[in-house]
Protein backbone atom coordinates (compact mmCIF):
# COMPACT_ATOMS: atom_id res chain seq x y z
CA UNK A 1 0.00 0.00 0.00
CA UNK A 2 1.06 3.55 -0.80
CA UNK A 3 0.14 6.45 1.39
CA UNK A 4 0.57 9.54 0.61
CA UNK A 5 0.75 10.79 4.61
CA UNK A 6 0.86 8.48 7.09
CA UNK A 7 -0.74 9.39 11.01
CA UNK A 8 0.27 6.24 12.49
CA UNK A 9 -1.30 7.69 15.96
CA UNK A 10 1.99 6.62 18.12
CA UNK A 11 2.16 10.68 18.35
CA UNK A 12 4.88 11.20 16.40
CA UNK A 13 4.87 13.59 12.79
CA UNK A 14 3.16 12.49 9.92
CA UNK A 15 5.12 10.59 7.05
CA UNK A 16 4.81 11.43 3.61
CA UNK A 17 5.34 9.33 0.61
CA UNK A 18 4.84 5.87 2.49
CA UNK A 19 5.37 2.00 1.51
CA UNK A 20 3.10 -0.17 4.00
CA UNK A 21 3.60 -4.50 3.49
CA UNK A 22 0.69 -6.11 4.20
CA UNK A 23 0.67 -10.22 5.19
CA UNK A 24 -1.53 -12.17 6.81
CA UNK A 25 -3.35 -9.91 7.96
CA UNK A 26 -0.98 -7.86 9.78
CA UNK A 27 1.76 -5.04 9.03
CA UNK A 28 4.76 -6.77 7.56
CA UNK A 29 6.72 -3.12 7.26
CA UNK A 30 6.55 0.36 7.00
CA UNK A 31 9.24 2.27 5.41
CA UNK A 32 9.70 5.13 2.57
CA UNK A 33 8.32 4.52 -0.76
CA UNK A 34 11.40 5.58 -2.21
CA UNK A 35 13.51 3.09 -0.13
CA UNK A 36 10.27 0.32 -0.59
CA UNK A 37 11.89 -2.97 -1.76
CA UNK A 38 8.20 -3.70 -1.92
CA UNK A 39 7.39 -7.09 -4.03
CA UNK A 40 6.83 -5.99 -7.55
CA UNK A 41 4.48 -8.67 -8.08
CA UNK A 42 1.97 -8.01 -4.82
CA UNK A 43 -1.62 -6.13 -5.15
CA UNK A 44 -0.76 -2.16 -4.58
CA UNK A 45 -3.29 0.06 -2.95
CA UNK A 46 -2.62 3.45 -4.34
CA UNK A 47 -3.45 5.46 -1.86
CA UNK A 48 -1.18 9.02 -2.59
CA UNK A 49 -3.20 11.56 -2.31
CA UNK A 50 -4.73 10.25 0.88
CA UNK A 51 -3.82 10.80 4.81
CA UNK A 52 -3.57 7.00 6.28
CA UNK A 53 -4.47 6.34 9.90
CA UNK A 54 -5.44 3.52 12.18
CA UNK A 55 -8.79 1.87 12.28
CA UNK A 56 -11.28 4.44 14.26
CA UNK A 57 -12.84 2.95 17.74
CA UNK A 58 -15.98 3.37 19.09
CA UNK A 59 -15.33 2.49 22.89
CA UNK A 60 -18.94 2.89 24.26
CA UNK A 61 -22.02 2.09 21.33
CA UNK A 62 -25.09 -0.43 21.92
CA UNK A 63 -26.24 -2.36 19.19
CA UNK A 64 -29.79 -2.62 19.94
CA UNK A 65 -30.88 -3.43 16.58
CA UNK A 66 -33.60 -0.77 16.10
CA UNK A 67 -35.53 0.40 13.27
CA UNK A 68 -35.11 4.31 13.59
CA UNK A 69 -38.59 5.47 14.96
CA UNK A 70 -39.90 2.30 16.40
CA UNK A 71 -41.17 2.46 20.06
CA UNK A 72 -41.48 -0.47 21.02
CA UNK A 73 -38.91 -3.34 19.83
CA UNK A 74 -39.31 -5.48 17.08
CA UNK A 75 -38.33 -9.79 17.12
CA UNK A 76 -35.41 -10.84 18.46
CA UNK A 77 -34.83 -11.82 14.22
CA UNK A 78 -35.45 -8.41 13.31
CA UNK A 79 -32.85 -7.08 15.62
CA UNK A 80 -30.48 -9.04 15.37
CA UNK A 81 -30.63 -8.31 11.15
CA UNK A 82 -30.74 -4.60 12.36
CA UNK A 83 -28.28 -5.20 14.15
CA UNK A 84 -25.82 -6.99 11.55
CA UNK A 85 -26.39 -3.89 9.13
CA UNK A 86 -25.68 -1.64 11.85
CA UNK A 87 -22.08 -2.95 12.47
CA UNK A 88 -21.96 -3.28 8.45
CA UNK A 89 -22.55 0.68 8.34
CA UNK A 90 -19.76 1.16 10.97
CA UNK A 91 -16.95 -0.89 9.07
CA UNK A 92 -17.76 0.71 6.69
CA UNK A 93 -17.82 4.37 8.41
CA UNK A 94 -13.85 3.31 9.38
CA UNK A 95 -14.83 1.60 12.98
CA UNK A 96 -13.00 -1.32 12.76
CA UNK A 97 -12.94 -1.86 16.92
CA UNK A 98 -16.34 -1.17 19.13
CA UNK A 99 -17.38 -1.94 22.62
CA UNK A 100 -20.80 -2.83 23.40
CA UNK A 101 -21.76 -1.86 26.60
CA UNK A 102 -25.12 -3.33 26.78
CA UNK A 103 -27.19 -5.50 24.45
CA UNK A 104 -28.09 -8.81 24.74
CA UNK A 105 -27.48 -8.61 20.56
CA UNK A 106 -23.88 -8.26 20.41
CA UNK A 107 -22.68 -11.56 21.42
CA UNK A 108 -24.35 -12.91 18.37
CA UNK A 109 -22.79 -10.21 15.83
CA UNK A 110 -19.73 -10.25 17.83
CA UNK A 111 -19.52 -14.97 17.37
CA UNK A 112 -21.59 -14.80 14.12
CA UNK A 113 -19.75 -11.88 11.77
CA UNK A 114 -17.22 -13.50 9.31
CA UNK A 115 -13.73 -11.94 10.26
CA UNK A 116 -12.73 -13.18 6.29
CA UNK A 117 -13.73 -10.67 5.01
CA UNK A 118 -15.01 -8.86 7.83
CA UNK A 119 -18.26 -7.90 8.11
CA UNK A 120 -18.09 -6.08 11.56
CA UNK A 121 -16.07 -4.71 13.71
CA UNK A 122 -14.14 -5.95 16.48
CA UNK A 123 -16.65 -6.63 18.91
CA UNK A 124 -16.01 -6.22 22.71
CA UNK A 125 -19.34 -7.24 24.35
CA UNK A 126 -20.77 -6.57 27.72
CA UNK A 127 -24.21 -8.25 27.19
CA UNK A 128 -26.68 -7.30 29.73
CA UNK A 129 -25.92 -5.10 32.51
CA UNK A 130 -25.88 -4.98 36.27
CA UNK A 131 -27.55 -2.67 38.60
CA UNK A 132 -28.92 -2.15 41.66
CA UNK A 133 -32.65 -1.77 42.88
CA UNK A 134 -33.84 1.35 41.29
CA UNK A 135 -31.03 1.81 39.30
CA UNK A 136 -30.84 2.76 35.76
CA UNK A 137 -32.18 0.99 32.48
CA UNK A 138 -34.59 -0.98 34.93
CA UNK A 139 -38.18 0.23 33.18
CA UNK A 140 -41.74 -1.30 32.98
CA UNK A 141 -41.53 -1.83 29.70
CA UNK A 142 -40.73 -4.13 26.77
CA UNK A 143 -37.11 -2.59 26.54
CA UNK A 144 -34.24 -3.06 23.88
CA UNK A 145 -31.84 -2.59 27.06
CA UNK A 146 -31.69 -5.93 29.71
CA UNK A 147 -30.58 -5.30 33.24
CA UNK A 148 -30.13 -7.66 36.12
CA UNK A 149 -30.48 -6.37 39.19
CA UNK A 150 -27.72 -7.00 42.42
CA UNK A 151 -28.69 -7.12 45.96
CA UNK A 152 -25.24 -7.27 48.13
CA UNK A 153 -22.00 -8.33 47.73
CA UNK A 154 -22.65 -11.98 47.36
CA UNK A 155 -25.51 -11.35 44.52
CA UNK A 156 -23.05 -9.24 42.76
CA UNK A 157 -20.02 -11.83 42.85
CA UNK A 158 -22.69 -14.29 41.48
CA UNK A 159 -24.17 -12.01 38.62
CA UNK A 160 -20.35 -11.79 37.53
CA UNK A 161 -19.95 -15.37 36.98
CA UNK A 162 -23.30 -16.14 35.24
CA UNK A 163 -21.64 -13.05 33.05
CA UNK A 164 -18.55 -14.70 32.39
CA UNK A 165 -20.25 -18.14 31.84
CA UNK A 166 -22.10 -16.04 29.04
CA UNK A 167 -19.03 -15.02 27.49
CA UNK A 168 -18.97 -11.48 28.05
CA UNK A 169 -15.79 -9.39 27.61
CA UNK A 170 -16.18 -6.57 29.88
CA UNK A 171 -18.37 -6.65 32.53
CA UNK A 172 -21.37 -3.38 32.28
CA UNK A 173 -22.70 -1.72 35.96
CA UNK A 174 -25.01 1.24 36.30
CA UNK A 175 -23.69 2.79 39.59
CA UNK A 176 -25.77 5.75 39.44
CA UNK A 177 -29.19 6.83 38.07
CA UNK A 178 -30.72 8.53 34.79
CA UNK A 179 -30.36 10.50 33.10
CA UNK A 180 -33.64 11.74 32.66
CA UNK A 181 -36.47 12.34 34.99
CA UNK A 182 -33.97 13.02 37.80
CA UNK A 183 -31.77 15.98 37.16
CA UNK A 184 -28.59 14.71 35.71
CA UNK A 185 -28.68 11.00 37.11
CA UNK A 186 -26.37 11.49 39.20
CA UNK A 187 -27.88 9.45 42.75
CA UNK A 188 -25.87 6.70 43.22
CA UNK A 189 -27.24 3.09 42.59
CA UNK A 190 -24.36 0.63 44.05
CA UNK A 191 -22.63 0.54 47.27
CA UNK A 192 -18.88 0.78 47.50
CA UNK A 193 -18.99 -2.85 48.69
CA UNK A 194 -21.04 -4.17 45.68
CA UNK A 195 -18.72 -2.43 43.33
CA UNK A 196 -15.50 -3.53 45.03
CA UNK A 197 -17.24 -7.03 44.85
CA UNK A 198 -18.01 -6.90 41.22
CA UNK A 199 -14.25 -5.61 40.26
CA UNK A 200 -12.53 -8.33 42.41
CA UNK A 201 -14.91 -11.22 40.57
CA UNK A 202 -14.46 -9.55 37.31
CA UNK A 203 -10.86 -9.00 38.02
CA UNK A 204 -10.47 -12.73 38.82
CA UNK A 205 -11.98 -13.72 35.95
CA UNK A 206 -9.73 -11.53 33.75
CA UNK A 207 -12.76 -8.85 32.91
CA UNK A 208 -12.50 -5.50 33.10
CA UNK A 209 -15.70 -3.15 34.12
CA UNK A 210 -17.45 -0.35 32.92
CA UNK A 211 -18.91 1.71 35.20
CA UNK A 212 -22.21 4.12 34.10
CA UNK A 213 -21.42 7.32 36.52
CA UNK A 214 -22.81 10.32 36.60
CA UNK A 215 -22.11 12.99 39.40
CA UNK A 216 -19.01 12.96 42.34
CA UNK A 217 -20.27 10.71 44.39
CA UNK A 218 -21.37 7.83 41.48
CA UNK A 219 -18.06 8.47 40.49
CA UNK A 220 -16.23 8.67 43.40
CA UNK A 221 -17.29 5.01 44.81
CA UNK A 222 -16.72 3.21 41.55
CA UNK A 223 -12.74 4.70 42.14
CA UNK A 224 -12.60 3.69 45.11
CA UNK A 225 -14.47 0.25 44.31
CA UNK A 226 -12.01 -0.56 41.58
CA UNK A 227 -13.67 -0.03 38.38
CA UNK A 228 -11.50 0.28 35.05
CA UNK A 229 -13.73 2.39 33.31
CA UNK A 230 -16.11 5.55 34.11
CA UNK A 231 -18.95 6.12 31.38
CA UNK A 232 -20.85 9.26 31.10
CA UNK A 233 -18.17 10.40 34.05
CA UNK A 234 -19.77 14.62 34.17
CA UNK A 235 -21.19 16.73 36.80
CA UNK A 236 -17.95 15.94 38.77
CA UNK A 237 -16.47 17.95 40.92
CA UNK A 238 -12.80 19.08 41.06
CA UNK A 239 -11.75 16.92 44.06
CA UNK A 240 -13.06 14.11 42.35
CA UNK A 241 -11.32 14.83 38.90
CA UNK A 242 -8.26 14.59 41.02
CA UNK A 243 -9.05 11.11 42.64
CA UNK A 244 -9.92 9.77 39.24
CA UNK A 245 -6.74 11.33 37.50
CA UNK A 246 -4.15 9.61 40.43
CA UNK A 247 -6.45 5.94 39.70
CA UNK A 248 -6.20 3.98 36.74
CA UNK A 249 -9.50 4.45 35.60
CA UNK A 250 -10.33 6.24 32.48
CA UNK A 251 -13.54 8.08 31.57
CA UNK A 252 -15.16 7.88 28.40
CA UNK A 253 -17.48 11.37 28.42
CA UNK A 254 -19.65 10.10 25.61
CA UNK A 255 -20.55 13.37 23.76
CA UNK A 256 -22.06 12.61 20.63
CA UNK A 257 -25.50 11.05 22.19
CA UNK A 258 -26.70 14.20 24.36
CA UNK A 259 -24.88 16.93 21.67
CA UNK A 260 -27.37 15.84 18.68
CA UNK A 261 -30.73 15.69 20.78
CA UNK A 262 -33.10 18.92 21.05
CA UNK A 263 -34.53 18.28 24.06
CA UNK A 264 -34.00 21.00 26.80
CA UNK A 265 -32.57 18.02 29.43
CA UNK A 266 -30.23 16.55 26.58
CA UNK A 267 -28.80 19.98 26.10
CA UNK A 268 -28.31 21.21 29.54
CA UNK A 269 -26.29 17.59 29.95
CA UNK A 270 -24.65 18.57 26.88
CA UNK A 271 -23.26 21.90 28.33
CA UNK A 272 -22.52 19.97 31.59
CA UNK A 273 -20.37 17.35 30.00
CA UNK A 274 -17.90 19.87 28.32
CA UNK A 275 -17.69 21.76 31.57
CA UNK A 276 -16.58 18.59 33.20
CA UNK A 277 -14.45 17.45 30.57
CA UNK A 278 -12.69 21.08 31.12
CA UNK A 279 -12.22 20.40 34.65
CA UNK A 280 -10.96 16.32 33.58
CA UNK A 281 -8.67 17.55 31.49
CA UNK A 282 -6.94 20.11 33.66
CA UNK A 283 -7.03 17.14 36.22
CA UNK A 284 -5.04 15.12 33.92
CA UNK A 285 -7.46 12.63 33.90
CA UNK A 286 -7.31 10.03 30.81
CA UNK A 287 -10.00 9.73 28.44
CA UNK A 288 -10.87 7.67 25.36
CA UNK A 289 -13.97 8.43 22.57
CA UNK A 290 -17.54 6.63 22.57
CA UNK A 291 -20.45 7.66 21.63
CA UNK A 292 -23.31 5.82 23.25
CA UNK A 293 -24.85 6.11 19.85
CA UNK A 294 -28.09 3.39 20.21
CA UNK A 295 -29.13 3.48 16.80
CA UNK A 296 -31.54 5.05 16.95
CA UNK A 297 -33.01 8.23 14.21
CA UNK A 298 -30.73 11.07 16.06
CA UNK A 299 -28.02 8.23 16.86
CA UNK A 300 -27.62 6.32 13.36
CA UNK A 301 -24.64 4.07 13.52
CA UNK A 302 -21.90 4.98 10.75
CA UNK A 303 -20.00 8.03 10.34
CA UNK A 304 -21.67 9.62 12.60
CA UNK A 305 -20.28 7.93 15.02
CA UNK A 306 -16.89 9.89 14.47
CA UNK A 307 -18.87 13.18 15.64
CA UNK A 308 -17.43 11.96 18.97
CA UNK A 309 -13.73 13.09 18.05
CA UNK A 310 -14.94 16.42 16.66
CA UNK A 311 -16.61 17.79 19.79
CA UNK A 312 -13.65 16.15 21.98
CA UNK A 313 -11.61 17.94 20.05
CA UNK A 314 -13.47 21.31 21.30
CA UNK A 315 -11.70 20.37 24.47
CA UNK A 316 -8.55 18.66 23.58
CA UNK A 317 -5.95 19.32 21.30
CA UNK A 318 -6.53 17.66 18.01
CA UNK A 319 -3.89 15.24 17.97
CA UNK A 320 -5.31 14.24 21.43
CA UNK A 321 -8.56 13.86 20.26
CA UNK A 322 -7.57 11.71 17.54
CA UNK A 323 -5.82 9.28 19.82
CA UNK A 324 -9.09 8.97 22.28
CA UNK A 325 -10.48 7.47 19.31
CA UNK A 326 -7.70 5.31 17.82
CA UNK A 327 -4.41 4.46 20.55
CA UNK A 328 -5.93 6.12 24.05
CA UNK A 329 -9.15 3.46 23.62
CA UNK A 330 -7.18 0.92 22.19
CA UNK A 331 -4.88 0.69 25.81
CA UNK A 332 -8.08 1.77 27.64
CA UNK A 333 -9.48 -1.51 25.65
CA UNK A 334 -6.52 -3.84 25.89
CA UNK A 335 -6.32 -4.18 22.23
CA UNK A 336 -3.22 -1.97 21.95
CA UNK A 337 -1.16 -4.80 21.16
CA UNK A 338 -3.51 -5.57 18.05
CA UNK A 339 -5.06 -2.73 16.86
CA UNK A 340 -4.60 1.36 17.74
CA UNK A 341 -1.72 2.46 15.88
CA UNK A 342 -0.20 1.44 13.05
CA UNK A 343 3.23 -0.35 13.78
CA UNK A 344 4.88 -3.45 12.47
CA UNK A 345 2.98 -7.05 13.94
CA UNK A 346 -0.15 -4.92 14.58
CA UNK A 347 -3.26 -5.83 12.86
CA UNK A 348 -3.72 -4.09 9.33
CA UNK A 349 -6.67 -2.18 10.70
CA UNK A 350 -6.43 1.47 9.07
CA UNK A 351 -8.23 4.09 7.29
CA UNK A 352 -8.08 6.64 4.95
CA UNK A 353 -9.62 9.92 4.50
CA UNK A 354 -8.77 12.51 2.30
CA UNK A 355 -7.15 16.11 4.20
CA UNK A 356 -5.31 16.00 7.55
CA UNK A 357 -7.83 15.11 10.51
CA UNK A 358 -5.35 17.09 12.89
CA UNK A 359 -6.75 20.28 10.81
CA UNK A 360 -10.06 19.32 10.98
CA UNK A 361 -11.69 16.64 12.65
CA UNK A 362 -14.66 16.38 10.88
CA UNK A 363 -12.77 14.58 7.80
CA UNK A 364 -13.50 11.44 10.28
CA UNK A 365 -17.19 11.51 9.38
CA UNK A 366 -15.10 11.29 5.47
CA UNK A 367 -13.28 7.93 5.39
CA UNK A 368 -13.42 6.73 1.69
CA UNK A 369 -11.04 3.19 2.27
CA UNK A 370 -10.87 0.92 5.25
CA UNK A 371 -8.87 -2.31 6.27
CA UNK A 372 -9.85 -4.27 8.48
CA UNK A 373 -7.55 -7.30 9.72
CA UNK A 374 -5.48 -6.84 6.65
CA UNK A 375 -8.67 -7.15 4.06
CA UNK A 376 -10.33 -4.28 1.96
CA UNK A 377 -13.97 -3.80 3.18
CA UNK A 378 -14.28 -0.20 1.91
CA UNK A 379 -12.12 1.42 -1.45
CA UNK A 380 -14.03 4.79 -2.98
CA UNK A 381 -10.30 5.96 -2.86
CA UNK A 382 -8.81 4.42 -5.33
CA UNK A 383 -12.06 4.28 -7.20
CA UNK A 384 -12.02 8.19 -7.56
CA UNK A 385 -8.51 7.60 -8.38
CA UNK A 386 -9.09 5.61 -11.52
ZN1 LIG B 1 -24.49 3.50 26.97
Amino acid sequence: MLAGHLLDGTGVSPQADVAIQIAGGRIESIESAGASSMDRDSHVVDLRGWWVLPGLIDAHMHLWGLTPGEVVPADFETRLANAREQARALLHAGFTTVRDLGSPISPWIRDSSSTNPPTAPRILAAHVGLTGARGPWLIPQPSWWEARVVRGVASARDAVRRLHDEGVDVVKIGASTGPGAQGFGDIPTLTVGEIRAVCEAAHGLGLPVAAHAIGSEAVRRCVVGGVDTIEHGYGLSDDVCDLVAASDAWIVPTLRTRAVRAAAEAQVTAWEQVKTLRLGVAAGIRYAAGTDSVGDADTLHGPGNALEMELMGRVLLPDAALAAGTREAARMLGVVGETGTLEVGKCADLIAVPRDPRRDLSVLQQVEFVMSRGCVVRNDASAADS
